[in-house]
């Protein structure tokens, strides 16, 4: 905390000690007041103007500095204004005074407050920026909440001050009437209890859930709008329409038919989508192939002097394909019928909020339901770079039909795609180049992750370029040269194959969102509120059409919400929570993370610990020749509250599935270490992790203690 900002929390508190100190509080009574009431309204007859201003500026220092006795003075409005001008000025002070308060939690505290609580405040900031006025309205009616509270509260929060300011006068006016009005008639009051009476109470109440049920109607209303160009069937096939069975679309289908929905999925190419047919489960299974030629390279190191690899890319590739084979039966027509999805192979297009056309190969059908969940996934996306077309490129879709190992491939893209498929390439033999635009490779994770991958992929032989913008692709006497700009001059990279893995798009067109007029984001997905609703109440999207994050696992954890919300929604819907995200990245060394890594907490200026336990130290990963990585925790300054977790090293993303389960519920450090773990595992990391935190908060003064008392039992 700066100097200016302790300055002023000092000077507001030695300005509310005095207050206590000389207490003053005994002038805000109603005692006192009626004792003097005669004085005073004799001094206001004499200087109205007078006697406004000096009860205006001492109602605002009351609330501005949060003091007990706003409530009394709004009575004493009513008893020297009446009740017309005593609400004017009691309304304005208040308002002033409540937005001085704020602005001081704000300038003092909200820094602070949210570097320490930011991510446990994230969901309360979303809130507050979305519907803050909202919020504010509805605490204001209510009595029962203490009006300082709200205003320093308030001030931590991102609400902008003008809506403070003015949702706050709205919002207290209901009470200030009800004050000022039984000041006029202050004679007969003898304590505040007289006011606020049950009746009244039970009044303010129901003012405070007024907006709350005006929510709910502007809702009602809002979607009147939306739909009332649709002819509503009067009764409808089934109850919900999944379109894509990808992994959020098959999940959703799941539980819908487990909660006895009719639910029909359509799927217009394989089922499965890309996790099973193009990305995870190809790329995993290429990864391993390419792990073993790895090992058998590294044979030396395990004592033996000579491993040879003959291998035949096709049949690694056909490999690949037999996985493919052997996962399928997962996601199967067969295994959904069987489980009561009604599943049809064919094109999905919505065309009203309650229809779905279904085409098959028998033609087309018209389907009416209740909900519609999206889940038609992600492409790659292909920049227009000037004569990528006409060299020809591969993407993570085509690239499974290879049956020819490329001798020089280009990879366009640092990201976890591109850079699995680089080192995997590169451990096949391919000469691979891996070009990105951005300083480093694996931007998202903390420099020394990319440093370590990059060095590795060094270290195996790829050409990593990073800083490096492909601008043009050539053909020169037959041969592909991909001509990337670096610092201001022209690098030529000739190659075979190029691979463009530069991120992935949504699939939003051609299906019947733009005739409904469903809107995108600005990263051109579906646009969802937290419920995954999107325009229409009744029409829901999840997974990589949604986003925010691309993985099989996110996919299916939105599919919970987008199903439930779907199927109950009239009664209850559920807000999808992201708090507690995992991912990983299969290169070696493997990458994974959770929640914060050491970048995100700078940048967004929370507050934090850093814990690192290297995994060269740990007895089985040099024991397994793998004695590399770190596993990084983050934590709350001072307490045992995990922020995030990075792991990089063998099998990273198996060791963080400890910290994700700690995350998700609120399982400290001190835990971790309390647990027994395996001997000899990689798995002892994460609490040898834990010792490190451990030991950096060891209590010094009582070890020093604890010394002593050892010293004096020797004797
Ligand atoms: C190379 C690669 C590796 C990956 N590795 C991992 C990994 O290791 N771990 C991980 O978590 N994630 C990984 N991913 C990401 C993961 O594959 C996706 O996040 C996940 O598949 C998204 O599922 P989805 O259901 O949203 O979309 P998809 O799986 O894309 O499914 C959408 C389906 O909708 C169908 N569809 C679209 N429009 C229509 C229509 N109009 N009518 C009918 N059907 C339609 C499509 O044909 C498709 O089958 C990887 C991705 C790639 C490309």
């Amino acid at each position: 905390m700066n100097s200016r900002k302790l300055l002023l929390l000092l000077v507001i508190a030695s300005l509310a000690s005095a207050f206590f100190a000389l207490d003053l509080g005994r002038f805000f009574s109603l005692d006192y007041f009626k004792s003097q009431q005669a004085a005073i309204e004799a001094y206001r007859a004499a200087h109205p103007g007078l006697t406004a201003g000096i009860f205006f500026a001492v109602y605002v220092a009351v609330t501005g500095l949060s003091l007990p006795g706003a409530a009394i003075l709004t009575l004493v409005g009513g008893a020297i204004f009446g009740l017309l001008w005593g609400a004017v000025i009691v309304s304005f002070a208040s308002t002033l005074g409540a937005t001085l308060a704020f602005l001081v939690a704000r300038f003092a505290l909200r820094d602070w407050v949210q570097s320490q609580f930011g991510v446990r405040l994230k969901a309360i900031n979303a809130g507050i920026e979305k519907e803050g006025g909202f919020y504010l309205f509805t605490l204001r009616l209510i009595p029962i909440f203490p009006f300082f509270v709200i205003n320093l509260v308030m001030g931590l929060t991102p609400i902008r001050a003008w809506t403070f300011y003015w949702v706050s006068q709205i919002g207290m006016l209901a009470g200030t009437l009800v004050y000022v009005n039984a000041g006029t008639q202050l004679a007969r009051i003898d304590s505040l209890r007289g006011i606020l009476s049950p009746g009244l109470l039970i009044s303010f109440a129901l003012l405070g859930v007024f907006p709350l049920i005006a929510q709910k109607i502007v809702s009602a209303v809002k979607a009147r709008r939306v739909y009332a160009k649709w002819p509503k069937p009067k009764r409808f096939d089934r109850n919900l329409i999944v379109i894509g069975a990808g992994s959020a679309g098959l999940v959703t289908a799941y539980i819908a038919a487990a909660v006895k929905a009719k639910v029909t999925l359509i799927e217009k190419h394989r089922m499965g989508g890309d996790c099973l047919n193009t990305g995870c489960v190809p790329s995993k299974a290429l990864i391993r192939s390419a792990k073993l030629l790895s090992h058998m390279r590294r044979s030396p190191e395990f004592g033996i002097r000579k491993a040879a690899a003959e291998f035949d890319f096709a049949e690694v590739m056909d490999r690949v394909q037999r996985v493919i084979r052997e996962v399928a039966p997962h996601d199967s027509v067969e295994r959904y019928t069987g489980l009561g999805v009604d599943v049809i192979e064919g094109a999905a297009k919505i065309t009203s909020p309650w229809t779905v056309e279904a085409t098959t190969a028998e033609g087309a059908r018209t389907l009416t339901t209740r909900a519609i969940v999206i889940a038609a996934g992600a492409r790659p996306f292909v920049p227009p770079i000037p004569g990528l077309e006409e060299v020809g490129y591969l993407t993570s879709d085509t690239v499974w039909n290879l049956r020819e190992l490329p001798k020089r491939l280009v990879v366009l893209g640092g990201g976890p795609i591109g850079s699995e498929l680089t080192q995997t390439f590169a451990r096949f033999g391919s000469q691979v180049t891996q070009v990105e635009m951005a300083p480093r490779i694996l931007i998202r994770e903390d420099p020394e992750v990319s440093e370590r991958v990059t060095a590795r992929f060094r270290q195996e032989g790829i050409q990593v370029l990073v800083n490096h913008r492909a601008k043009q692709f050539v053909a020169e006497n037959g041969e592909k040269i991909l001509i990337a700009e670096h610092d201001g001059s022209d690098t030529r990279i000739p190659f075979d194959t190029v691979l463009v893995a530069v991120g992935r798009v949504a699939n939003t067109t051609g299906y019947g969102l733009e005739e409904l007029g469903i809107p995108a984001t600005r990263a051109r997905t579906v646009e969802t509120d937290d419920c995954l609703q999107t325009l229409y109440p009744n029409i829901y999207a999840a997974g990589d059409v949604a986003g925010p994050y691309q993985f099989t696992h996110t996919a299916a954890h939105q599919a919970w919400y987008a199903s439930v919300n779907a199927l109950f929604g009239p009664f209850k819907t559920f807000k999808a929570d992201y708090s507690v995200i995992p991912w990983s990245t299969f290169v070696d060394p493997e990458v994974a993370r959770v929640g914060l890594n050491e970048q995100e907490a700078k940048e967004r200026g929370i507050a934090h610990e850093v814990s690192v336990y290297g995994i060269d130290d740990l007895d089985r990963a040099i024991a397994d020749g793998e004695a590399h990585g770190f596993v990084k925790v983050l934590t709350a300054p001072g307490k045992d509250r995990i922020l995030g977790v990075t792991i990089v090293g063998e099998h990273a993303g198996d060791l963080l599935a400890e910290y994700v389960l700690a995350m998700r519920h609120g399982i400290g450090l001190n835990k971790i270490l309390g647990t027994i773990h395996i001997y000899p595992t990689l798995a002892e990391a994460n609490k040898y992790a834990a010792g490190v935190w451990k030991k950096a908060h060891a209590p010094q003064k009582l070890l020093a203690w604890v010394e002593r008392f050892h010293a004096w039992r020797r004797g």
